[in-house]
């Protein structure tokens, strides 16, 4: 409700909040001779942040870092083109989420690809695939599959629903991503300095506190799940670097109206029958053991993968985008030299321009000195 809202953005509450985390930041600072490394791992959290301007109130104090968590961004090159490949088979249409039609693959985009007169449609719920599906039956219809633990039950529940509903020309195009792996290779990377993690609460009701617990236990790395509000972004920040102050390593939950210990059953279960763990590929990161979610053998008969021999050209970041370096926290957006310049989200070269929820839109958008 909006009395709620009110009071997530309590401007005192806030104020007092930024106070507490600059005393602790300082704190740390004197200690470790520079200042601590927040990462916030998901482009939820990238937007909130900016669009809170808490990077600008922490410059001195904080070195807010921007995760890998946008799906959109982290796929890959191949999978884009092979995406656009699809897209071209006369018999077949592509039903997508917005973001993804503008994201540019080697050569082309899903948008350009609909311009060029192919059926490529943007679907608020997945679902409705299902319809276009029965209403078009001699069409094979494939959604493509984007996106973390929050996107997956409803793309899992398209596979139950086509299952019951006995729909044979339903496809999934599957790039869906999993968070743990690449926050490993995050810790394990010499060049960074991850200090803690600031997990992103919708990610977390799906998951559960308990499943992030190995961020504490493997890594000794403090970390605060945290919802998308100012003042929900301040309380786990707080957290964090309270905790590093005191040596404590937790994964601490500030987001207790909507995140459980074990997270929501009947999403994790929808998940666990139709996919499985395999390596997936992240744009300009690489494969990562483990990373992806594909269909179970029993159901690849869904699985878009399987239509078609298709040899995709030889995948290239043809233009120079730095994205998989913004996406490891290796690089800000400032640092590339398209930004704002050649690649403004008007004419994005890279999906972290192209995505709402993408590093560089967002910078974009918020952290420009005009
Ligand atoms: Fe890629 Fe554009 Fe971001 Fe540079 S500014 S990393 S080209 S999306």
């Amino acid at each position: 409700s909006s009395m709620k809202t009110n009071v997530y953005r309590d401007p005192v509450l806030g104020k007092e909040l930024i106070q507490a985390i600059k005393k602790q930041a300082k704190i740390f600072q004197e200690k470790n001779g520079r200042k601590v490394n927040l990462m916030e791992v998901c482009g939820t959290h990238t937007v909130s942040v900016s669009k809170a301007g808490l990077r600008d109130v922490f410059r001195d104090d904080i070195e807010l870092i921007s995760g890998p968590g946008c799906p959109v961004c982290v796929t890959s090159h191949e999978d884009i083109d092979y995406m656009i490949e699809l897209a071209k088979q006369p018999e077949v249409i592509i039903c997508t989420f917005g973001d993804m039609m503008r994201v540019p693959g080697s050569h082309s985009s899903l948008a350009e690809e609909k311009a060029n007169g192919h059926d490529i449609r943007v679907l608020y719920s997945p679902l409705e695939a299902l319809d276009i599906a029965e209403e078009q039956p001699d069409k094979k219809v494939i959604f493509l599959a984007v996106g973390f633990e929050t996107t997956t039950p409803a793309i899992a529940a398209t596979i139950d629903m086509a299952e019951k509903r006995e729909i044979d020309n339903y496809y999934v195009f599957t790039v869906h991503k999993i968070c743990p792996p690449v926050v490993e290779l995050l810790f394990n990377d010499p060049k960074l300095k991850i200090d803690g993690l600031l997990l992103p609460g919708h990610v977390s009701a799906i998951v559960g506190r308990k499943a992030l617990d190995f961020i504490a236990t493997e890594f000794k790395v403090p970390s605060s799940i945290a919802g998308f509000e100012p003042l929900d972004v301040l309380a786990g920040m707080y957290d964090i670097i309270r905790m590093l102050n005191q040596g404590e390593a937790k994964v601490t939950n500030q987001y207790l109206r909507v995140v459980t210990e074990e997270g929501n059953k009947a999403a994790l279960d929808m998940i666990a029958k139709y996919f499985e763990a395999a390596s997936s590929n992240w744009r300009g990161i690489g494969s990562i053991e483990g990373s992806g979610l594909v269909l179970k053998p029993e159901y690849q008969k869904y699985d878009a993968r399987n239509l078609y021999d298709i040899t995709i050209p030889e995948s290239s970041n043809t233009r120079g985008c730095r994205c998989g370096e913004v996406l490891s926290g290796h690089i800000k957006p400032t640092d590339c030299g398209h930004f704002g310049r050649s690649c403004t989200p008007v004419s994005p070269v890279g999906p972290c321009m192209v995505s709402y929820e993408g590093t560089c839109a967002t910078y974009f958008k918020y952290e420009r000195k005009v």
